[in-house]
């Protein structure tokens, strides 16, 4: 791999090899732009057959982070942290405590949290090291679990998009066709219930179905009927790719908007959607409401305000609404274009000397 090209590529900042003999710890930690702030990405461990797949991975994942919390109007970049192992087999106390040193020396440039493969547990290890970690659990002085506030995001995006497409933002009497009854699914359920919304519903798990269906009055569809069931908005909530060239012509909904990450299986599918008068919340916008309310610790955890800064979600949806029309681009690039123009924005201010060159940073490490 010619590493500095593909660094060059997207302006990539750092890219930091772990190596620890004695634990087996084999991590990339990679910083992608802090010019918003320091770095906040998960840390995922998983069985790379090669290291340049681990690298690239890393790569391509701290740059979504980048795009997510610009987005989102957080102060933070894009940053992710890969640990190459078999989470199933290759962990130990040893391997995250030294990854938590590794993190500790970049003086909080980046800052750690949950991924796949890695759970509260390893978090703990990581936090015997350094302060420069997020979305612990509650007794451990984190934010706990992110599913509801992701949840909560997903409504309010979902409500900006019926508000652009049926002229009122009102949930009540629509229907939304939801995949996948998870985490997230369940919240969002119960959340689109309570706004009067009727619900058609699917999971690979009947007892997740059975759930909804009994505590939400929900309709059960089987998994493969769910994307062409017809309905005002469908929300994809378990896998990535569902939109692709195989189901787009089965689709029977006006909009798109859910929690699942990587949505489109390939970029062109956003033109697709839009060519087919299909309204896309693009995926890392409305799903943020898990990392702002994870990112709400850095500054003492305050859930009311946590709450608050997810509901503008909808604000964030809106604003990538009126860059689509402007632009004459479909939402899912438009997006991309809001993160880069806030970036630009910050990244262009006068560059006054203020007297505190360490000001900042102490503050914020103050708060860890
Ligand atoms: P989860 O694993 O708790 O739930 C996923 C659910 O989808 C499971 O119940 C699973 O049985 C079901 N499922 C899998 N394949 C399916 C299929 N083909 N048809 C129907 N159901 C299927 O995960 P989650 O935490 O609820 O996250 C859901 C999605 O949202 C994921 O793509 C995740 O990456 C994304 N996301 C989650 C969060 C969060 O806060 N948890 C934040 C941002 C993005």
């Amino acid at each position: 791999m010619h590493i500095f090209e593909k660094l060059a590529e997207y302006r990539y900042e750092q890219v930091v090899f772990c190596h620890d003999e004695a634990t087996g710890l084999r991590a990339i930690i990679a910083i992608h732009d802090t010019t918003l702030g320091p770095a906040l990405g998960g840390c995922r461990m998983w069985p790379y057959r090669s290291e340049d797949e681990a690298v690239t991975d890393a790569l391509r994942l701290a740059r979504g982070m980048t795009y997510k919390a610009a987005a989102s109007g957080l102060n933070l970049g894009g940053g992710k942290s890969v640990v190459i192992g078999d989470p199933h087999k290759d962990k130990s106390e040893a391997l995250f405590r030294s990854l938590g040193r590794y993190i500790e020396t970049l003086g909080g440039r980046y800052i750690v949290a949950e991924d796949v493969g890695i759970s509260t547990g390893d978090i703990h290890h990581i936090q015997v090291e350094t302060s420069y970690v997020v979305g612990a659990d509650v007794s451990y002085g984190g934010s706990g679990d992110p599913s509801p506030f992701t949840a909560l995001g997903v409504v309010q995006g979902m409500r900006a998009c019926v508000e652009e497409v049926f002229g009122t933002a009102s949930l009540e009497d629509r229907t939304v066709a939801v995949q996948g009854l998870g985490h997230v699914g369940y919240h969002l359920c119960r959340l689109l219930h309570d706004e009067g919304a009727r619900l058609i519903v699917t999971d690979l798990e009947a007892a997740a179905v059975q759930r909804v269906v009994r505590e939400f009055g929900a309709k059960a569809v089987e998994p493969d009927e769910i994307l062409a069931m017809p309905c005002d908005v469908l929300a994809p909530c378990a896998l990535g790719a569902v939109i692709n060239d195989e189901t787009l012509p089965r689709l029977r909904c006006r909009i798109v908007a859910g929690s699942a990450n990587n949505v489109l299986d390939e970029t062109r599918h956003g033109e697709a959607l839009a060519e087919r008068g299909i309204l896309y919340a693009p995926d890392y916008v409305i799903n943020a409401g898990g990392l702002i309310n994870v990112a709400d610790e850095l500054e003492g955890y305050n859930e009311r305000r946590a709450t608050k800064r997810v509901m503008r979600i909808a604000d964030s949806v809106r604003r990538i609404i009126a860059i689509s029309k402007r632009d004459g681009v479909p939402t899912n690039v438009a997006a991309d274009t809001l993160a880069l123009e806030r970036i630009a924005a910050i990244s262009s201010m006068e560059r006054l000397h203020t007297g505190h060159p360490y000001g900042q940073l102490s503050r914020r490490r103050e708060t860890l």
